[in-house]
């Protein structure tokens, strides 16, 4: 027998998956959208090139993770929560050439040690990374970072979408007795604590339940990252390829105080298209209050 699983396993009319899609979609679109027709207001910069060196930064410090990790918690939770994710978005992209695209690739050792082990050591590893943030902003209370009511929706957020995701795993494991259950060690843990707590006969609804309210957190999220801080998984690798190589300190231009008509700026417009995309990259981590003379 060949180790696979039933994607919609327990789920009838997906197709009112796809539906949901679609506004998903477009809320996430204009959402974006608003974002870079306020971009376009500002002054043009080339910040094109070169391409290779932008890459690089790029892979370093975005998919590497390379400057945030400088910072012991910070960088950690971050990192968790990123990889974390990056992974997880994978394990769906297999779930929808397997079952959308029709090849069959989710089976044999693949599906056992990427889909299953793998994806299940990623997802506690991200839980993990959401809870370390949440000691690190509501326990340890750095001075630097200022809390809004978006920190606890979107770590909670979080949080929701990988626990329901577990319990799916772990109801469906039970329920279907998989031989293969050893493999999701995180899924299978989670089945049998829910399994001690709800009796069997309602395995199957609360599957059904907890399936649709975890593609509704998935999809709010989705929808809802464009207008949250959350939208930095765009800006920031923007950022990063989009920034300045010139020596630091170079940047500094000298104002001519006899003949400038204004000084620094006063409108939108006289900021440049960059210097708006750093203003939406910016994620209230507090770390440059933390080296700001002023605040010290
Ligand atoms: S501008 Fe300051 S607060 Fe904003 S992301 Fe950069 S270091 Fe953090």
């Amino acid at each position: 027998m060949t180790p696979t699983r039933e994607v919609y396993w327990n789920i009838t009319g997906i197709w009112l998956m796809y539906v949901l899609l679609i506004p998903t979609i477009l809320v996430f679109a204009y959402g974006i959208y608003r974002h870079y027709r306020l971009w376009r207001l500002g002054r043009p910069e080339n910040r094109f090139a070169p391409v290779v060196e932008r890459v690089r930064g790029l892979l370093v410090y975005a998919l590497g993770q390379g400057r945030i990790l400088r910072n012991i918690y910070g960088g950690l939770f971050h990192a968790l929560i990123f990889f974390g994710f990056v992974a997880l978005f994978i394990g769906t992209v297999v779930v929808m050439i397997h079952e959308d695209f029709g090849l069959r690739i989710m089976q044999g050792n693949f599906y056992l040690f990427f889909q299953s082990l793998s994806l299940d050591i990623f997802g506690l590893l991200c839980i993990l990374g959401v809870l370390i943030a949440l000691f690190h902003r509501y326990r340890l209370r750095p001075g630097r970072l200022n809390n809004t009511w978006q920190d606890p929706v979107v770590l909670g957020w979080l949080l929701a979408v990988l626990v329901t995701g577990f319990m799916i795993e772990g109801l469906r494991i039970l329920a279907t007795q998989d031989p293969w259950a050893a493999w999701s060690p995180v899924g299978l843990v989670v089945g049998r604590v829910l399994s001690s707590i709800a009796p069997p006969e309602f395995f199957l609804a609360l599957h059904v339940f907890l399936w649709w309210f975890h593609l509704a957190l998935a999809f709010g999220l989705i929808a809802w990252l464009p207008f949250s801080k959350l939208l930095h998984v765009f800006t920031a690798p923007a950022n990063i390829y989009f920034r300045s190589l010139e020596t630091k300190g170079a940047m500094l231009k000298p104002i001519d105080l006899e003949s400038a008509e204004s000084f620094g700026v006063k409108t939108i417009d006289q900021f440049t298209w960059k210097g708006l995309l750093d203003l939406d990259a910016c994620t209230e981590c507090g770390r440059c209050q933390d080296v700001c003379p002023a605040f010290a």
